[in-house]
């Protein structure tokens, strides 16, 4: 029997391809990164069917790349070695709703905008609301790579919100976290009858085991919603206004824009920087006395622009497509990663100098964006973007050359630390993230996956 008949008899021959066409898309995501080409896709429906590849890809010395949404801007859903079988979770389908505990059971592939759709009819809604990508990112994704986004300056990044995770390990053993470890207890904690295993898996990137299904914790739509958006003169002064907001009455969602682009988009010609607000509470005296707070302080950081449209398109019919949208214009690099609230101006002044330094030696007119969404207390995701059309080999060395330097930048001199890694993040982080830390990593995946089938070269550069 051949490793692809055995394949077959477990998830259907539909639900296979060696198609070279089929092949070649799964080796890109949606980075200018390009993936080795995949040996087979496998599109499994259940952990049972996920369990029994794994298997048999152990069994086999295959190796494995999971795969969702394949929305990584970083080259983080394609084979980065030859020989490699990608488990693509798009038929891991379903959501269970619990309206006593308020939580979702939400199956791996599911993507945002279906589990927005579907919670919905029982007027609940996810804390964190998802990330920019949220039509075709799936939960299972933004687990495995700690998503950031809606709703992340009050409930901070996906794991934020994560009550039990279900795994299925390299070995094909199925695993339960929290509270969902005991058969007779149901998923309603995280912290609970031991060690917190689920953040073993959160941000992993599927090294550790491929997710089947995530826990979160939902809460009833609002009915007191407020939006803001105001012009800055000093980006100084927005920074300062989000950090003392942040400290008074904790704002649902906050991004701050620093570039003239989306400034002109947003037309609020004159800042030099926006920032855009939504205040949600179930109260409506809570709310209104929330807006009173967000005008008096706006007033004291001097903003002068006001205008509710520009949050309010964000948060409701363009959610999950502002960033998409602008991908007509040419394919992304972006290089989202943490960095505190008081390191962000520092950090802003450098892209400034670094990218218009950049722009000038190699003569380049491309658009760039640069924003922080707020991730909850003093923390953010500073995002620098430009857009560049792929079809130019010159380009492209320039624009890869100008990548790796920001992001040499961003990790040896501004202390930024990435969440969604990928190749790009991982071949950089090996130069300065601590030993120690790397030899935790190393053990762990040792015991966890002895034939180092579970997505080789990523976060774990293999040395032999
Ligand atoms: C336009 C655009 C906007 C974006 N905006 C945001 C944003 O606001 N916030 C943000 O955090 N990110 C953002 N991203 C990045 C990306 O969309 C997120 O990281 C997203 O959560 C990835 O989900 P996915 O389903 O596409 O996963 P994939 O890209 O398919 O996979 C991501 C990683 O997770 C692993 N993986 C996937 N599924 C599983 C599973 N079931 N079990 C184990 N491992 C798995 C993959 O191997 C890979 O390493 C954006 C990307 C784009 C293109």
């Amino acid at each position: 029997m051949s490793f692809e008949s055995d394949i077959v008899k477990i998830v259907g021959k539909n639900n296979f391809s060696s198609d070279i066409a089929d092949l070649l898309s799964y080796s890109r995501d949606s980075s200018p990164i390009r993936g080795y080409l995949p040996d087979c896709v496998v599109l499994p429906r259940t952990a049972f069917e996920v369990s029994e590849v794994l298997k048999l890809a152990n069994k086999e010395g295959k190796k494995v790349v999971p795969r969702g949404g394949g929305t990584s801007p970083c080259g983080a859903s394609i084979p980065l070695s030859d020989g490699c079988v990608i488990i693509d979770s798009v038929r891991l389908k379903g959501i269970q709703f619990n309206e006593e505990d308020m939580t979702a059971s939400i199956k791996a592939g599911t993507t945002w905008a279906e589990l927005i759709r579907y919670l919905k009819k029982f007027d609940v809604k996810p804390m964190f609301v998802g990330p920019h990508s949220g039509y075709s990112a799936t939960i299972g994704g933004g687990c495995a790579s700690s998503a950031i986004g809606y709703g992340s300056a009050k409930h901070g990044q996906i794991g934020d919100s994560i009550v039990t995770l279900e795994v299925v390990l390299p070995s094909g053993e199925i695993i339960y976290t929290g509270s969902a470890a005991n058969p007779n207890a149901g998923k309603f904690g995280r912290y609970c009858n031991g060690p917190d295993l689920a953040g073993l898996f959160i941000g992993s990137h599927g090294i550790y085991g491929f997710i089947t299904e995530v826990t979160l914790k939902v809460e009833p739509i609002p009915t007191y919603v407020d939006y803001f958006t105001f012009g800055f003169n000093h980006i100084k002064n927005s920074i300062d206004f989000i950090r003392e907001l942040q400290k008074k009455t904790i704002p649902e969602h906050a991004v701050i824009y620093f570039d003239k682009n989306t400034i002109h988009k947003f037309g609020a010609e004159g800042s030099k920087s926006l920032v855009s607000i939504v205040i949600e509470e179930e109260d409506a005296e809570i709310g209104e006395a929330k807006s009173k707070l967000v005008e008096k302080l706006s007033k004291k950081y001097d903003a002068f622009y006001h205008n509710k449209c520009v949050s309010q398109s964000l948060w409701t019919k363009n959610l999950f497509d502002s960033i998409p949208s602008s991908g007509r214009e040419g394919i992304w690099v972006q290089s989202c990663h943490r960095i505190p609230l008081s390191r962000l101006e520092l950090s802003i002044n450098k892209a400034f100098r670094f990218f218009n330094n950049k722009m000038k030696k190699y003569n380049l007119k491309i658009p760039l964006c640069m924003s922080a969404t707020v991730v909850s207390g003093q923390n953010s995701n500073f995002v620098s973007t430009f857009l560049f059309k792929e079809n130019d080999q010159n380009l492209n060395n320039k624009i890869f050359k100008i990548w790796d330097q920001w992001i040499d930048i961003i990790l040896r001199e501004n202390g930024g630390c990435p969440y969604w890694i990928g190749y790009k993040w991982t071949i950089n982080l090996y130069k300065y993230l601590r030993k120690s830390y790397f030899d935790i990593l190393w053990k762990l995946k040792k015991i966890l996956d002895p034939n180092y089938i579970m997505y080789p070269n990523m976060i774990l550069l293999r040395k032999d």
